[in-house]
């Protein structure tokens, strides 16, 4: 909250400390600053600051730390519980991390990726891809969230079973305490035993006890051979028994799999172009994705072998196998339309 005595005083120097080109005060171009995606969350703000590097960012929380102004991170603002949202009391800055979005390094033979905090997730596949990597986090809102976001939410996205959630990708952050100190740790190596993890205490922390400005994440090799299937369960229990054989007879290949119901492909088919799989409707499905980073894993083989033992235990009822990436992409868009 503002509380300082000379509230346009402090709002001027911020301006000064990001200079004339980024930061916005007419409230006309404010919208999409101050509203979720969803529509579900509306907030007032006297200026949205868009630093250009670490120490500009610093800066800023220091003159709000002094002068007890709150502060609201924000990333792509896709974040669905309303936390990149100010406030309605007009009180809060918000700093967008939109123009700190440089690659700052890619090091393929240490799989991992420097950058800063506003790059956005599908640019970081893509630039991982070109390199003849991966990195993992996949989620529908790629093409808007950024880095920092999905550090601070901890996100998930379809790939979680296999390469865990956003904490489990960083090996390094660098992070604006709320005094404004840069906290610097944008460390590469994966063997680091040596004190307290304080990163982990930022990850997940919806930027309530820093601004993450930069990271080393990890990247893995690219998948070679990929096998895709949208399985219809015999009842919700069966989903875990599915999930199990997959991983148990698979060498723990298994990239995604993710619970689809019927009302959620009803509403899918009510309000989408998207259509029914199966000729019949089902109460309970799994999306299934097996990857390898091995071109002979033979895994569409594998899938079809592990379905062929479920049939027969009485866990799934039918299943479609997609045979091209095409048709893969095709049941994909079920869940990420969802
Ligand atoms: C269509 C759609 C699909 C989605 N699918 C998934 C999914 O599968 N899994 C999942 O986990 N989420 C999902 N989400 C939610 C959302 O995309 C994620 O939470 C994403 O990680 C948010 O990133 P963002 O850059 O948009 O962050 P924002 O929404 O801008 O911010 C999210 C939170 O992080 C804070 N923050 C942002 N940047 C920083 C920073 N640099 N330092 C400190 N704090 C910061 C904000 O203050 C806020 O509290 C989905 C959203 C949509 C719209």
């Amino acid at each position: 909250m503002i509380t300082s005595s000379n509230p346009v005083e402090i709002i001027n120097q911020l301006k000064a400390t990001v200079g004339s080109q980024n930061y916005i005060e007419d409230t006309s171009q404010m919208e999409s600053y101050l509203n979720d995606a969803r529509g579900l969350f509306h907030g007032m703000s006297p200026l949205i600051l868009k630093p250009l590097n670490s120490e500009m960012v610093s800066a800023i929380v220091t003159l709000c730390n002094e002068a007890s102004i709150g502060i609201v991170p924000q990333g792509g603002n896709t974040g669905l519980v309303g936390g990149s949202v100010p406030s309605k009391s007009g009180l809060e800055v918000v700093i967008s991390l939109e123009r700190m979005n440089k690659i700052i390094d890619i090091d393929p033979i240490n799989y991992t990726m420097t950058l800063e905090a506003g790059c956005i997730l599908s640019e970081v596949q893509n630039a991982a891809r070109d390199v003849g990597r991966m990195f993992p986090l996949s989620l529908a809102a790629e093409g808007s969230c950024q880095i920092g976001g999905n550090l601070s939410t901890n996100a998930g996205g379809t790939a979680v079973l296999r390469y865990g959630n956003a904490k489990e990708l960083v090996l390094g952050l660098e992070v604006v305490l709320p005094d404004g100190t840069i906290m610097s740790g944008l460390r590469r190596l994966r063997k680091d035993n040596t004190g307290y993890d304080l990163k982990q205490l930022f990850l997940g922390a919806e930027g309530t006890l820093g601004i993450i400005t930069k990271a080393v994440l990890k990247l893995f090799p690219l998948p070679a051979d990929k096998a895709t299937s949208l399985v219809a369960m015999s009842d919700l229990a069966s989903t875990t028994k599915l999930l199990a054989k997959l991983r148990e007879f698979s060498g723990d290949n298994i990239t995604a799999f993710e619970y689809i119901d019927r009302a959620c492909i009803d509403i899918l088919i009510e309000q989408t172009d998207l259509e029914d799989v199966f000729s019949q409707k089902y109460q309970h499905y799994a999306l299934v994705e097996l990857s390898s980073s091995r071109q002979d894993a033979n895994l569409q083989s594998l899938l079809e072998s592990v379905l062929e033992a479920a049939f027969v235990d009485g866990i799934a009822i039918d299943a479609v196998i997609a045979s091209s990436e095409t048709q893969a992409a095709q049941l994909w868009r079920l869940r990420e339309t969802l």
